[in-house]
């Protein structure tokens, strides 16, 4: 039994690598349109799709700041939205979290001279992965437990919340403008991918999207990492109800000694599935992510 669990998680790890390139592999790039969205003055989000990170834009006279940068070959295309923004140079790009949907167009920012800025453990993770980004991706500074950059009139405070989605998690704060880019916290109504290889858990991530509300007030703009482009805090409340659910009734068959492929099949989430479907992530795959999660505390 033990032992047959260990095989269930391994396959599932391994599942989880091989899904995130195949996933970014099946996207037809060239018929995504960037769609820009005006937030408040001079604060902008692009978007690129349902399995692209969104972009929260600063612009104006200090240049331009991004918070992430989808991937790699969206590159003209956010430099051609951005042009019809303003000519500023782009000067920051702050980095929710190391996955390639964030960050794969890194590269190419940089080469255009914007300094990329992350939580500590992010560019530790991207530096040490198996096929590790090329060093002109990855931050050149990196914070540990907050930081404000000054920029625009704008007061940007990144905050890092406990291992939520990933261990190296930022949330982007303009203070002023009152708009939070929250990366993938639960806020928009999917199913949340889980880095569950990245130091991410399902208790993480619900004490972030938590720590959400706590920092921003009922009037926040803010922007998830992906669909949106603005949520407040009716949808992040909803995602903590299925959250909550899901993890009860998945830890129960845990408990019972249930496999990952029986808790799949029982379907655990399908009175939430309504509303839901619009992200990259299935329900098989949600509760697959949650299995993960709490078989490897459970042991
Ligand atoms: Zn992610």
């Amino acid at each position: 039994m033990r032992i047959r669990s260990r095989l269930a998680v391994f396959g599932v790890l391994f599942l989880t690598a091989s899904l995130r390139d195949a996933r970014a592999q099946n996207i037809d790039f060239a018929a995504i349109e960037v769609q820009t969205v005006k937030i408040a003055d001079g604060v902008y989000v692009l978007m690129g799709g349902a399995a692209q990170g969104n972009i929260l834009v600063s612009a104006g006279s200090d240049g331009m700041l991004l918070v992430d940068s989808m991937y790699g070959p969206m590159h003209q295309k956010i430099v051609d939205a951005l042009s019809k923004i303003g000519r500023q140079p782009i000067r920051y790009l702050v980095n929710t979290h190391l996955h390639g949907d964030h960050t794969a167009g890194n590269e190419a920012m940089a080469r255009l001279g914007a300094v990329i800025i992350s939580h500590e453990n992010m560019r530790k993770r991207m530096a040490a992965a198996k096929n590790p980004a090329p060093a002109a991706a990855l931050p050149v500074v990196t914070y540990n437990d907050r930081v404000t950059l000054h920029f625009n009139g704008e007061e940007i405070e990144i905050y890092h919340p406990e291992p939520a989605h990933t261990d190296g998690d930022s949330i982007i704060y303009f203070r002023h403008a009152n708009v939070m880019h929250v990366g993938d916290v639960p806020s928009s109504l999917r199913y949340p991918n889980i880095g569950v290889d990245d130091g991410g858990s399902v208790d993480g991530m619900m004490a972030a999207a938590r720590q959400v509300m706590t920092i921003a007030n009922p009037a926040t703009k803010i922007i998830p990492g992906h669909l949106g482009p603005v949520v407040g805090f009716k949808e992040i409340q909803q995602q903590l109800e299925m959250f909550a659910a899901v993890k009860d009734r998945v830890a129960t068959a845990i408990r019972g000694g249930k496999t990952l492929e029986q808790v799949v099949a029982s379907k655990p989430t399908a009175d939430f599935d309504q509303g839901r479907m619009g992200g990259a992530i299935t329900p098989d795959r949600f509760v697959t992510l949650v299995y993960t999660d709490l078989s490897r505390k459970a042991r």
